[in-house]
């Protein structure tokens, strides 16, 4: 048993009480890691308290539910488990300083270190992928509810098997999840997918309408007032970026979405060839090499955004010749 897998198995068994935690802004894979590492604790454990916690987001309680950590626990005699969350300012619900012991599991580049023990592959297409090889390393078993929620985050972080960390790593343990559980995953896709008719026709509006830079940065910009006449909301706008893969001659994808609530510009950026993240540190935000994300203070500040992925893509074409 490989030892970094190990040693997580030997904390986990120590702590009555655990508290997995994730990143703010829920996703399939933060919220299914998660809930299937919930199920695989009580499953090995059943007397332990396990706790996912994290603000509830409705549009994915198909996967499962989350918890409110009760008010008199003690937290420095718990295990924190922080799960797809490079740095702490964006662990929903949960202060590492708090716990006495502390184990990250991640697939995003290092930002932050603040576990006793950090599981970081920044290869693996998932947090799920994660605990999938935790599992298979461990004595933690698989069952057909916990390869539901994996299936649910790995295919939605590598958008149905496409983004570059896919890897041949990737298809074997899902064949071998697949094969074991025999779970009917073309089942699981309707409800990760099907969506709203407002936001199809707000995905019509983006394909309409995004410009183009002369180095090939796609962008839209996507104000309060288009948000209230397409009744989206501001992470399901961000969230459509996707959508805009593969468009000859775009290398960099930006989306600058209003959020009047928080007073900020949300921005979801993309990439298929430049590294980006370095970018969005500047502006204090971060992510992967090609899927980057960041918060923006000002429509000026966007417009800078956008010319400096302009000029990393034009150097990047300059390197390409
Ligand atoms: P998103 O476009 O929100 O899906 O984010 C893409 C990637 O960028 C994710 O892996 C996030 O972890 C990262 N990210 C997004 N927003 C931020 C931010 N404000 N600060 C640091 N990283 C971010």
């Amino acid at each position: 048993m490989n030892n970094i897998y190990k040693n997580i198995y030997k904390e986990i068994r120590k702590y009555d009480t655990i508290v997995i935690a994730r990143h703010i802004g829920a996703d399939p894979d933060a919220i299914g890691c998660q809930l299937a590492l919930k199920e695989l604790i009580l499953n090995n454990f059943p007397h332990k308290k396990v706790y996912a916690i994290g603000t509830y987001a409705s549009k994915f309680k198909f996967i499962g539910s989350l918890d409110k950590l009760e008010d008199n626990i003690n937290l420095n005699t718990c295990l924190l488990i922080c799960l797809d969350t490079p740095d702490i300012k964006r662990i929903d619900g949960a202060d590492p300083k708090d716990f006495e012991y502390v184990i990250k599991i991640d697939h995003h580049p290092i930002v932050d270190k603040f576990g006793d023990i950090e599981l970081i592959d920044d290869n693996a297409s998932s947090t799920c992928q994660l605990i999938l090889e935790l599992v298979y390393n461990t004595k933690f078993k698989i069952t057909p509810s916990i390869a539901k929620k994996l299936y649910i985050g790995i295919s939605s972080d590598t958008d149905r098997f496409l983004h570059p960390y896919t890897t041949v790593k990737t298809f074997k343990l899902v064949t071998r999840m697949l094969s074991e559980t025999k779970i009917d995953f073309t089942s699981l896709y309707k409800p990760l997918y099907t969506r709203p008719l407002v936001e199809a026709r707000f995905q019509g509006y983006i394909y309409e309408h995004f410009e183009v830079t002369e180095h090939g940065v796609g962008f839209i910009k996507i104000d309060d007032s288009l948000i209230k006449e397409y009744k989206v909301d501001t992470s399901t706008a961000g969230s459509l970026i996707n959508s805009l893969k593969y468009i000859d001659g775009v290398l960099i994808i930006i989306f600058l979405t209003e959020d009047k609530k928080a007073n900020l510009i949300k921005a979801n950026i993309r990439s298929e060839g430049p590294i980006i993240n370095e970018i969005a540190a500047i502006y204090g935000g971060g992510g992967h090499k090609y899927a980057s994300g960041a918060k923006l203070t000002s429509w000026d500040q966007a417009d800078n955004l956008i010319k400096d992925l302009d000029i990393l893509a034009s150097k990047y074409l300059e390197s390409e010749k």
